[in-house]
């Protein structure tokens, strides 16, 4: 669970904060002081920093600097007036992102995914790429690569091989197959699955004769072997 750290000492802001992050599944550290803020971060190393700009002991930007000699940790600053902004702006707090009270909570929780995401190497490319041993597909480029090596699919063949890898140890069935793949949401002739199966694995299987990426789940379908 990612954990994020709220330093804001209006209290009906922070309960605000603190209820929606937890709502959104994240687990929440909470503090109304600077410098018990500071302290927390660097004890509990949270994977995100929501930070006011005024608050009682140490302000914000002064936080946040003193956490950059010794953290990347993402950091947002919500402040109130136009003048704050010019602060964070000109003092180069550190900070990644900023928003503005009132803030929609919407647009704050998308910047607060999109932080994280950015700072997680292992999340920053998911989504756009799927690989299982040296299999590797890339989702936004549209190109599969078995080793060093190529592979020539057709557009269909891309589109079956990513849902099978997306959802890798599960077994899929023909039905759900058509409809996810060739968008048929209509009972289809289910057949169409097993030619474009078979062409897949004279892609990618060593032998397949005897498939070991692609197994058949009899009865239901296909199973993609993570
Ligand atoms: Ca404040």
């Amino acid at each position: 669970m990612q954990k994020i750290l709220v330093i804001e000492d209006e209290p009906t802001v922070r309960e605000m904060l603190v209820l929606n992050l937890q709502a959104e599944g994240f687990e929440v550290l909470e503090t109304g002081d600077g410098v018990d803020g500071l302290n927390l971060a660097r004890e509990q190393l949270p994977d995100l920093l929501l930070l006011d700009l005024m608050l009682p002991s140490l302000d914000g930007i002064s936080v946040c600097r003193m956490l950059r000699r010794s953290s990347q940790v993402p950091i947002i600053m919500l402040t109130a007036r136009g003048a704050e902004l010019d602060r964070i702006m000109g003092l180069e707090s550190g900070a990644d992102d900023y928003v503005v009270k009132p803030f929609s909570l919407g647009e704050l929780l998308a910047r607060v995914r999109a932080l994280l995401r950015r700072a997680d190497p292992a999340q920053r490319d998911s989504g756009t790429k799927l690989q299982s041993g040296d299999l590797h597909l890339d989702l936004l480029a549209q190109r599969a690569q078995l080793g060093a090596q190529e592979l020539r699919l057709t557009h269909r063949e891309f589109t079956l091989l990513a849902e099978l890898m997306r959802h890798a140890n599960t077994a899929l069935t023909r039905e759900g197959l058509l409809s996810s793949v060739w968008g048929y949401d209509f009972p289809g002739d289910t057949h169409t699955v097993d030619v474009h199966i078979h062409w897949l694995r004279e892609k990618i299987e060593p032998d397949p004769t005897s498939p070991r990426r692609i197994a058949t789940v009899r009865g239901v379908g296909y199973r993609f072997e993570g």
